[in-house]
């Protein structure tokens, strides 16, 4: 059966549907449609994963809600075509989500904290074999996930959640495969696997035992979806309008009606849903809302304006419930179980609520712009006062109500007999009875007082405070009446005048509007400009004004406080509630029908419970303290892009990108005062506010960032845990590890260098050096030397004749006497030798002729002698001979040298010059000195020249002369 035709059924069976016979219910609902992102209106699954967000599948995309809006799942999440689901599921743990579409299943992580950026869909294909193949049910099982084809049922592990794959079943499955031919719907509980079939049956798979049901075992043959664990192994399962409780053990069925429901819904058996509300209730979807199951009986809760073909359903952590409307949209109902709403489609007169009453019988009266309801329990209010405007209830005497109409008239209505008296007032703001049922009106001229017996006029109680406008009162047990009006809180004691209590605020101008006051605490009075605190137990009242930014606003329409010391403050915004020393607000969000609190409408009722009135209606706070229990909500990371392209957590290249983060926010307490903050570690270290859901970071520089996202609570401003999102930029590439290398190895390379520079430097420093040092040396040596060469010249010259370079006087006299020394009888001959008549030689050729004469012989004697004989210059041409032999040996020796010299001629200057010689020779005896032996050497020279000239004169006698007296001329050659 395809949807339209089942739509068509559903709508032809609207008139048979059974409508609510329970109390008309209104939540506060939100509703999702192409506006919010739902770019198809026609929902088909609505599920909540563990980390809170709501996805919707729908018959084109599948989307997830993200605290303001739905964004579409796409090929980013590996959902690459728009084909429908077929079922959508939470894995074992509900750590994973798998939806089946067409001969695939999809499966993802559940990531948590939830962030779209993080959620991704692998595919996983249905074992075929060879057969066309089309998932439709699925359900948790083990650890895995069952898996309805409508011919058989396959089994996908997840024992390692991230390689989901088709494994051969367990058992249980196995018999089912063998028991039913067309399994529908598919459940696992525990060991349990239930399973519809298109026959209209239900069986059981358990751990040893299977069971099966049908209609002899008292089973409607209808088909069968939404299974829900309830007792023990129990389920609870349904069709269009019937449910059914099984139970294994006694193989029992127990079959319910389901109001607003028709048997033309089985043909969306899986679509059908059985959820667990937070009370334990059983909630399913109904043609107009919900039905539900309370203590074993099912209501129906209309819910929707009209008839709806709702399909989908779910609840989800915060208790909201979620229903998919076809054409519509998804709608999400706040406050369920925790708020009811009554509003004019629920029967009110009026949408705007002005008061609540309850009065002693028990009755509630609902003050309305548009007259009086009364509320009973499981009916719709029954109006009276039709089209007046009932701006104030009072309860006097039993069965007496006050209340001012119009306000210009005080009204007491006797609710037993319906007999009215009014009385006009000009302006009244509103009435309160004291414990002694005396009514008290506060009117824009003063206060006045009114006896309850139905005759006795009104009475202006205070002439004083006539022209007093007063805006609103209350009175204490012990009859103290408190007021506000005219800028000032008064009080009137019993007995006494009606007096200011408070003139003074602090600040210039103050409207005071509205008051509460319970005995033993402060007074609260609510003005056009905030919320004050007086505290009446001082001497003098101390007045405190209120934070304005914990007040959804600054005009305040009313103030309460309940029996447990709660305050609650209305304004235009919602509602803040002083809890334990910390205000909480409730809105449209949290569940109420409307934010606009009316003028001194919040009631607290016998049981606790919280009325207030607002211009949309009338919100039942049953459980105050859901509105302080519930969470704060808590971000998620919807969508990423860095330069405009979405990111997923890869290492970008290195730039300076724009990021944008779209937020989301999550469970909990989903406030519109809610905000945003981030941090991005190391650049934006500190918390920055965020005012809107998208985070715009302009340029991000390169390398690994942190960027943290927390929620905070707008009444408590305690921030939630913070989401996390990691965005690697690379670093530019002189920022690299290997360029940090890079600058190491140049670093020691340059170091290197240096130390060679300087090395090098220093060793040619040092060569340097010792060139200096050599070179100095050497100069050093050489003047040394020099010094040596001089010094020995010294010497030479000291002992040298300077023209014949033979041993002068002294040096022969210094060998004579060195030769004498030590020998007792010295071997010595010495002689004298005297150049003849050469004075006549210089006078004849020159003195220069003279001196080579003198060399040239002198060269002749040296020539001749040998090493240990000795040839010197006695003085002028007188030379001295020294020849180490004694005796005639001596003298033969001087005389072959004497001989041998001047045997030749000399060829000096040209000339050839024949030269003698005479010679004395002394040979030396014991005993002689220098003198001694020189002085005979002499004499015999004497002899010699004597004697001729030309001759060798022994000194002592003993040897013949020998020259001849011719030989004396000095022969001159041309
Ligand atoms: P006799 O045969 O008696 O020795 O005669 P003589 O001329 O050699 O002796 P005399 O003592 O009269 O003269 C020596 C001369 O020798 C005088 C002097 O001028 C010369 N005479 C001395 N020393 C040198 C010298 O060094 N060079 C030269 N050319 N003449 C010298
Ligand atoms: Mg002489
Ligand atoms: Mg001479």
């Amino acid at each position: 059966m395809n949807r339209v035709t089942t739509y068509g059924i559903l709508i032809a069976c609207f008139y048979l549907a059974i409508i609510s016979t329970s109390y008309a219910q209104s939540l506060s609902s939100r509703l999702f449609n192409q506006t919010s992102g739902l770019t198809n209106l026609d929902p088909d699954h609505l599920i909540e994963t563990r980390s809170g967000a709501i996805i919707a599948t729908t018959q084109g995309a599948s989307f997830v809600f993200d605290g303001h809006s739905f964004l579409p799942l796409g090929a980013e999440q590996g959902l690459p075509d728009s084909t429908a689901v077929n079922d959508i599921t939470l894995g074992p743990d509900a750590r994973t989500i798998i939806a089946s579409q067409e001969n695939r299943l999809l499966v993802a992580q559940d990531p948590s904290p939830f962030s779209l950026v993080r959620l991704h869909f692998r595919t996983i294909a249905l074992p075929v074999n060879g057969r066309y193949v089309q998932t439709s049910a699925l359900s948790a099982f083990g650890n895995g996930v069952a898996v309805s084809t409508g011919h058989d049922l396959l089994y996908l592990s997840l024992d390692v959640p991230a390689e989901p794959k088709f494994i051969v079943p367990p058992p249980q499955i196995t018999r089912a495969n063998r028991s039913l031919r067309t399994p529908l719907d598919v459940y696992g509980n525990g060991p349990d696997l239930w399973v519809s079939d298109h026959d209209g049956r239900i069986c059981v798979f358990g751990a040893t035992r299977d069971h099966c049901w049908a209609a002899q075992e008292g089973l409607p043959t209808r088909r069968w979806g939404g299974f829900l664990a309830t007792s023990g192994r129990s389920v609870i399962v349904r069709t269009g309008n019937i449910a059914a409780i099984l139970d294994p053990q006694q193989a029992s069925v127990r079959l319910e009606m389901i109001p607003d429901n028709v048997p033309a819904l089985d043909g969306l058996s899986r679509f059908l849903r059985i959820d667990r509300a937070a009370n334990g209730d059983l909630i399913t979807q109904a043609v107009h809302g919900v039905a539900v199951r309370h203590d074993g009986v099912w209501h129906a809760i209309t819910l929707t304006d009209g008839f709806n073909q709702l399909l989908p359903m779910a609840i989800d952590q915060a208790g909201s419930i979620w229903l998919g409307l076809l054409g519509e949209g998804v709608r999400q109902y706040v406050g369920w179980g925790a708020i009811d709403n009554l509003t004019r489609l629920g029967g009110l007169s009026n949408g705007v609520v002005w008061g609540i009453i309850r009065a002693q019988d028990g009755r509630l009266w609902i003050a309305t712009d548009g007259g009086l309801d009364l509320l009973s329990p499981g009916k719709p209010p029954r109006p009276s006062f039709e089209n007046r405007s009932i701006q104030s209830l009072a309860v006097g005497r039993p069965g007496i109500l006050w209340m001012s109409v119009n306000a210009s008239t005080l009204v007491r209505l006797d609710t037993r007999t319906g007999a009215k008296t009014e009385y006009p007032f000009p302006d009244i703001s509103t009435v309160h009875t004291a414990p002694d049922g005396t009514a008290w009106v506060a009117t824009g001229n003063g206060l006045y007082r009114l006896e309850d017996d139905g005759r006795t006029r009104p009475m202006p109680v205070l002439s004083s405070a006539h022209d007093t406008s007063l805006t609103d009162l209350v009175i204490d047990p012990d009859g103290t009446i408190w007021l506000t009006g005219s800028g000032m809180l008064w009080r009137k004691r019993p007995g006494e005048d009606m007096r200011p209590f408070v003139r003074q605020w602090g600040e210039p101008k103050v409207n005071t509007e509205t008051l509460a006051h319970r005995p033993g605490g402060p007074v609260w009075v609510g003005t056009l400009d905030g919320l004050f605190r007086v505290d009446t137990t001082t001497p003098q009242p101390r007045v405190t004004k209120i934070d304005p930014d914990r007040l959804p606003d600054r005009t305040i329409a009313a103030v309460m406080v309940d029996r447990r010391n709660n305050v609650w403050v209305g304004t235009s915004s919602g509602v803040a509630i002083l809890h334990d020393g910390q205000w909480v607000s409730a809105d449209v969000t949290s569940g109420l029908v409307g934010n606009d609190v009316a003028q001194d409408s919040i009631y607290e009722d016998a049981d606790g419970s919280i009325w207030i009135g607002t211009a949309q209606g009338l919100s039942h706070i049953l459980k105050p303290d859901i509105l302080w229990q519930l969470d704060a909500p808590h971000p998620s990371i919807q969508k990423v892009t860095v330069d405009g392209v979405p990111y997923h957590g890869e290492m970008l290249p290195y730039a300076h990108p724009r990021l944008d983060v779209w937020i989301g926010l999550l469970g909990g307490r989903r406030g519109g005062r809610t905000f945003f903050r981030y941090q991005i570690a190391g650049i934006a270290p500190r918390w920055q506010a965020l005012s809107t859901d998208h985070l715009v970071y302009p340029a991000l520089p390169s390398g690994q960032h942190r960027l943290l996202i927390e929620t905070v609570d707008p009444d408590t401003r305690a921030p939630s845990d913070p989401i996390t999102l990691v965005i690697t930029i690379r670093l530019p590439w002189w920022r690299q590890p290997w360029a940090y290398a890079g600058y190491v190895v140049l670093l020691i390379g340059t170091g290197w260098l240096l130390l060679r520079l300087r090395t090098r430097y220093l060793m040619q420093q040092r060569a340097r050096l010792e060139a200096t040092v050599r070179a100095q040396t050497a100069d050093l040596l050489d003047a040394h030397a020099a010094l040596e060469a001089q010094s020995r010249q010294l010497v030479y010259r000291a002992t040298h004749d300077g023209l014949t370079g033979l041993l002068n006087r002294a040096a022969v006299q210094e060998s004579l006497t060195k030769a004498l020394t030590g020998t007792i009888v010295p071997r010595l001959a010495v002689s004298l030798i005297d150049i003849d008549h050469f004075k006549r030689l210089n006078d004849t050729h020159g003195h220069l002729v003279g001196d080579a004469a003198l060399v040239a012989l002198g060269e002749r004697f040296r020539h001749q002698l040998a090493p240990d004989e000795t040839i010197g210059r006695y003085g002028g041409e007188e030379y001295v001979l020294l020849v180490p032999q004694s005796g005639s040996d001596g003298f033969r020796r001087v005389t072959a040298i004497i001989d041998t010299a001047t045997a030749s001629p000399f060829a000096i200057e040209g000339l050839t010059l024949t030269l003698s010689v005479s010679a004395g020779v002394a040979v030396a005896g014991e005993g002689d000195s220098w003198n001694s032996i020189i002085r005979r050497a002499d004499r015999a020279l004497y002899q010699a020249k004597r004697n001729g000239r030309a001759r060798i004169v022994p000194a002592d006698g003993v040897f013949a002369e020998r020259y001849q007296p011719d030989q004396v001329d000095v022969i001159l050659k041309g």
